[in-house]
């Protein structure tokens, strides 16, 4: 068996087999040595197996919901062994498929394990191969930590030999591998629960297309718990229990079975590579920026030497070795464009440089982006979620990344690759006729869109409003709707207004007819509608920008409680007083308060509401009797009660809202503001949003508490509860009270049941509700509910809905980017804004008060 070579691959994955197949080319003697099957990881245990049992649960989401194509196709079910036996003919057919190149190529293949057994020799199994070269592409392994409990779990090899398919899989590391299996396991409805230690799953890609995809799979019914520490996994009553803490408060997760994908290390065991003279830096192969080692005439490629780890640059590293050996090239590898791809449901692309990256190294970028809602593929497709957005070099155009979530956004990639790898400039994309319709239409849009002169989508011009509201069919089939005109040309973003946030036109007067669902109501209630995703969205970046240390202090959330606050808010009239406790962003916005302020005074910065000077805590706006951010729990309650005296005392018909948390309910200014407001008779409705959340310390041991309404009747106040869910209701009662209040100044009390979905702050664990309650309440989330009344009564459908989730959406990032870019106080002002008079940003509002 022993034999003299030109070259020598150790390895047979797609560093090893392309490097041997380049090498022959070259006309090298050339011989590979695998210990395994030919193909490696890639081939076996890796991205060809995944993908093919994706592909399997890709089939099956489209056949369940493949009605609306024209598919008949009842009970339709998943046969995971028949997946299995799929996947293992296509891995074998390529497998097969490799070695028959290597034969036809003149390449010597070697069964065994190899070890470098001095210069220029490779032992396997005690016969000896010469090489004049040799390549170490051994690739990586699973990596194992020291996980009490690591035993009961299984790796992403031993997943892709299950039997069957788990009905409850919890996945360890929110990283690509174990993302993907998440989203084919969820397709298949499995009950997927994801924890990851950072604060982001797939922490190398951009956060926006990673809040779409996260969104994707909640709707699956996955939860993903980030900034989460697994601390052990045991055996409970017959069936896994994963424990794990969040921000110190502990949790757990039943599941079948466990995936650990916590990343691959390299792999060199058993090669002795150090005895040889191959320097290991923590396991893996040292190589100068010629992929050669510390090891005379050894080079190395792939997995084993780190960096980017995957197929298509193993692949890239090795033709680069080659032809540095055979004297061919002087290849020293250049990454910037190596693309990075995520099989998930939406797929996952990007290529180069991300725009935070690119301002961070100080490149001034434009960014254009095109949603796929707009693209007539797509369309047809029926896979219209997603976007592309590329970032480019604003001076010269020139495209410095690509980023894509949407339907075959793997494929898409391949563009911009060439484009980023041979630096082309917008306008050469463009320039370059694309077919119609396809989804590759969709990048040179973006490309267009970043230069403001898209086609298919509406352009916003800097300072002026946006011409697109009126929305329209393209002849191409690509939507130019009101929806999706935010979403190009943030270049242009911090001068071009955001579309009005402002709450919709209200009716004057709120009774049963303004809120039935007819056309003639439309217009409010789909304002209402984009209020309370407005109010959603926020929510959920806010939550994102706490977790990044954007905002300090604590950051209580309004997701869920959107009907109670959209509802109660809209019931008042211009000149009514709102007065809440600090925490609530939503009730502002749901008052029209400007989000970038909202954003920025979170950011502490000098264009928020309070000059950033309250944080978390002050959001206030005279303007709109927002009087926001006086106490924690309940110390407003006492203000709300001297403003109605001051309503009273002017002979006004203004009247006090004042909104809380049932956590302010148990304290003594709450009954004496209630008593005070009763006896004097004064306008005040107090307006209790129970959220089902009691906050006690620690945490876990607070308790929810209901029916506060009933605390009203020891003051002989009328109260009432109400759905807090049901936004036509909440709305409805909440007028009709408002409304008796105005008429006869007397106190009155309305408690809103709703259910907040995320705890008080992200460290909030949750665990003082039963799984039945959140399972409940999860279901009526008000927004779906919402949706499903005017879905029914056709006054929208999913495509709108799903535009204003994408409008929304950019709108956000836009206040984001707002924030982001506003200054900080100067401290030498620190004291200023600290006095009454000294705080309105337009004194004319104060003016006509006074
Ligand atoms: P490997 O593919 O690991 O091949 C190394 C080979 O060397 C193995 O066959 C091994 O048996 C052999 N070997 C090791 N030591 C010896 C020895 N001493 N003697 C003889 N033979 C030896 N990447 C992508 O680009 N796209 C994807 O979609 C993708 N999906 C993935 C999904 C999963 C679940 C996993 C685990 C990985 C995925 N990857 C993906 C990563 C990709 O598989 C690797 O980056 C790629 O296989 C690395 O190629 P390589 O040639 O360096 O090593």
């Amino acid at each position: 068996m022993a034999g003299s070579f030109d070259v020598v691959v150790i390895g047979g994955g797609p560093g090893g087999y392309v490097a041997a197949l380049r090498a022959a080319q070259l006309g090298a003697k050339t011989a590979i040595v695998e210990k395994d099957r030919m193909g490696g990881t890639c081939l076996v245990r890796g991205c060809i197996p995944t993908k093919a049992l994706l592909q399997s649960s890709e089939l099956y989401t489209m056949a369940k919901d493949g009605a609306a194509f024209g598919l008949v196709a009842d009970n339709v079910g998943f046969d995971w062994a028949a997946a299995q036996k799929r996947k293992s003919s296509v891995v074998d057919q390529l497998v097969k498929g490799v070695e028959g190149l290597l034969k036809a190529g003149s390449v010597t293949s070697y069964k065994g394990s190899a070890r470098l057994a001095g210069k220029g020799v490779v032992d396997v199994g005690g016969d000896q191969l010469h090489g004049k070269d040799i390549i170490i592409a051994t690739g990586s392994a699973v990596a194992r930590i020291p996980l009490p409990g690591a035993d009961l779990t299984i790796d992403s090899d031993q997943i892709l030999e299950l039997k069957e398919a788990p009905q409850r899989l919890a996945v360890i590391g929110g990283g690509v591998v174990g993302m993907e299996f998440a989203a084919m396991f969820a397709a298949l409805g499995s009950k997927v629960t994801v924890l990851e230690m950072l604060p982001q799953v797939l922490a190398m890609v951009d956060a926006d297309l990673v809040t779409a995809y996260s969104k994707h799979l909640a709707s699956l019914g996955a939860e993903i718990h980030t900034n989460s520490k697994v601390s052990e996994v045991v055996k409970q009553n017959g069936s896994l229990l994963v424990r794990f803490s969040t921000g110190g408060e502990g949790g757990a997760v039943d599941a079948d079975q466990v995936l650990l994908a916590v990343g691959r290390l390299p792999y060199t065991q058993g090669l002795e590579a150090e005895k040889a003279g191959v320097k290991l830096e923590r396991g893996r192969v040292v190589v100068d920026d010629h992929l050669h080692t510390t090891a005379d005439g050894v080079w190395a490629i792939g997995d084993v030497i780190g960096g980017i780890m995957l197929a298509h640059v193993a692949s890239y590293e090795g033709v680069c070795a080659v032809e540095n050996i055979a004297g061919h090239a002087n290849r020293v590898p250049d990454y910037h464009a190596a693309p990075n791809c995520v099989y998930t449901d939406p797929e996952i692309a990007h290529v180069g440089l991300g725009e935070k990256e690119a301002k961070e190294k100080g490149i001034a970028v434009k960014i254009g982006r095109f949603p796929f809602a707009a693209a007539g593929r797509a369309l047809t497709l029926g896979q219209t979620e997603g976007f592309v957005k590329v970032v480019a070099d604003a001076g010269s155009g020139q495209l410095l990344g690509a980023h894509i979530i949407g339907p075959r956004a793997t494929d898409l990639i391949a563009e911009a690759a060439l484009a980023v790898q041979n630096g082309l400039t917008l306008e050469q994309i463009d320039l370059t006729i694309h077919a119609h319709p396809t989804l590759p239409e969709s990048l040179m849009e973006a490309a267009l869109a970043a230069q403001g002169r898209a086609i298919h989508i509406a352009n916003r011009k800097s300072g002026l409003p946006n011409p697109a509201a009126s929305g329209g069919t393209s002849p191409q089939g690509g939507e130019v709707s009101t929806p999706t005109a935010n979403m190009q040309n943030r270049g242009e973003k911090m001068s071009a207004p955001v579309k009005s946030s402002s709450p919709p036109p209200t009716p004057s007067v709120i009774n049963p007819k303004v809120l039935e669902l007819t056309k003639n109501n439309r217009e409010f209630l789909l304002g209402m509608h984009r209020q309370m995703q407005l109010i959603r969205r926020f929510e959920e970046r806010a939550q994102e920008q706490y977790t990044k240390a954007k905002i300090g202090g604590y950051c209580h959330l309004n997701i869920g409680e959107e009907a109670t606050v959209v509802g109660g808010i809209l019931a008042l009239k211009a000149n009514d007083w709102i007065f809440t406790s600090y925490r609530e962003h939503g009730h502002a916005i749901a008052r029209g308060v400007d989000p970038k302020a909202v954003m920025a005074e979170l950011f502490g910065k000098e264009t928020g509401t309070s000059h950033g000077r309250g944080g978390s805590m002050h959001l206030v706006d005279y303007g709109r009797r927002f009087m926001g951010g006086y106490g924690i729990v309940g110390g407003h309650l006492p203000l709300a009660v001297g403003g109605a005296w001051a309503v009273k005392y002017r002979k006004q018909k203004d009247v006090i809202f004042c909104m809380f948390g049932d956590g302010a309910t148990n304290i003594g200014a709450f009954h004496e503001s209630l008593n005070m407001a009763k006896v004097f008779e004064l306008p005040v409705v107090w307006f209790c949003v129970n959220n089902r959340y009691g906050m006690g310390t620690p945490v876990e041991k607070a308790s929810a508490v209901a029916d506060i309404y009933k605390k009203a009747c020891a003051y002989d106040m009328e109260s009432i509860q109400i759905d807090g869910m049901n936004l036509r209701e909440v709305l409805l009662r909440t007028s009709e009270i408002v409304e008796k209040t105005r008429k006869d100044s007397v106190p009155r009390f309305i408690e809103s049941l709703c259910y907040r979905f995320r705890g008080h702050s992200v460290v909030d664990p949750d665990k003082y509700r039963s799984a039945e309650d959140k399972e409940k309440y999860r279901k009526a989330d008000p927004i779906v509910a919402f949706e499903h009344e005017l879905e029914e009564s056709g006054l929208a459908d999913e495509e709108y809905f799903k535009n204003v989730r994408q409008e929304v959406d950019a709108e956000v990032r836009d206040v984001i980017e707002f924030a982001d870019a506003s200054p900080d106080p100067n401290p030498s002002d620190l004291y200023k804004y600290t006095y009454a008079g000294q705080w309105d940003n337009r004194p004319e509002l104060r003016a006509e008060r006074v």
